[in-house]
């Protein structure tokens, strides 16, 4: 028994995970993967970026860190085609998702899309005490310019696209965005895949609440449907019922610990079952996740 279980611990081990985040990030180019001929993906340092094409002309959800910004114009010009940006969608307020909302918005024509909150975080000093960092208030062209408090759709190119906010996520203005012909959902942070997520407790966020909206995620989709993470490689339903099983069942555990009485440094000491480790490979290792668990329980 002890040495099927070694063997399958081994096994388990060295299948490594499909390819790591760090790839592509090693570069300074975005990497573009066609979904369909009208959905494509980019991916560059900070957060995914969809792009949606065609007869209305161009819409991207998120726009990846400020400084990327050059690149990321010359690309979404190279896939226009000739047509203009008309939509950005912002998934959430943060700089990997939103730093180039003004460079791409240079003679405010385009129309900046995202929950209440989002335009809310954006206009005013953020502090991000989980990085030691203070986010100055965004100028007017950052803004998003239209805002709803719970869903909205946008019919544009032949596509519906349906934009869910998620309460109390990863923060507090998280939306998922279903495509409806496409058949794929943009995730934004409601998904780090393959790793354990950053749950931006500052910002309103909570872990458990988080897992709750993962699975009704989950609920929306099918097996057929094309799974956009916020951060890492393009999915399926399995990939993110496996993220989701991996947040229940770590939350169960830390929630455990703190039931015996310990405290969340002792939680962070004994840490969590193995089987879990092969989801320490992103920014948030182990212990801060844990971290971010305990004190999202009540
Ligand atoms: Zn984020």
């Amino acid at each position: 028994m002890k040495r099927i279980s070694s063997l399958l611990l081994a096994i388990f081990f060295t299948s490594t995970i499909p390819f790591s985040v760090a790839d592509h990030h090693a570069q300074s180019s975005f990497k573009v993967t066609n979904i369909s001929d009208n959905l494509i993906l980019l991916q560059g340092r900070g957060g995914n970026i969809a792009l949606n094409r065609g007869q209305d002309g161009v819409l991207i959800i998120d726009n990846d860190y400020a400084d990327l910004g050059k690149e990321l114009k010359q690309q979404i010009e190279n896939l226009a085609g000739g047509s203009a940006l008309k939509f950005i969608l912002n998934t959430h307020w943060h700089g990997d998702h939103t730093g180039n909302n003004e460079s791409l918005n240079q003679q405010e024509n385009v129309n900046i899309v995202a929950h209440n909150n989002v335009r809310k975080r954006l206009s005013t000093r953020q502090e991000m005490p989980a990085f030691n960092r203070v986010v100055e208030a965004h100028p007017r062209p950052a803004l998003p310019t239209i805002t709803f408090p719970d869903s909205m759709t946008l019919h544009f190119n032949d596509e519906t696209l349906i934009l869910q906010h998620y309460a109390k996520g990863h923060t507090d203005g998280d939306s998922v965005i279903f495509f409806k012909k496409n058949n794929a959902v943009h995730m934004g942070d409601h998904m780090f895949y393959p790793m354990f997520p950053f749950v931006d407790l500052a910002s309103g966020g909570n872990a458990i609440s988080y897992a709750e909206n993962v699975g009704k995620v989950l609920e929306a989709i099918d097996s057929e449907t094309v799974v956009i993470p916020g951060h890492g490689p393009l999915t399926d339903k399995q990939g993110l019922m496996d993220f989701h099983t991996m947040l229940v069942s770590t939350i169960a555990e830390v929630k455990s610990m703190k039931a015996e009485g310990l405290s969340m440094k002792a939680a962070q000491a004994k840490g969590l079952s193995a089987k879990w480790k092969k989801w320490n490979v992103g920014f948030i290792k182990e212990p801060v996740w844990i971290s971010f668990i305990y004190s999202s329980l009540k």
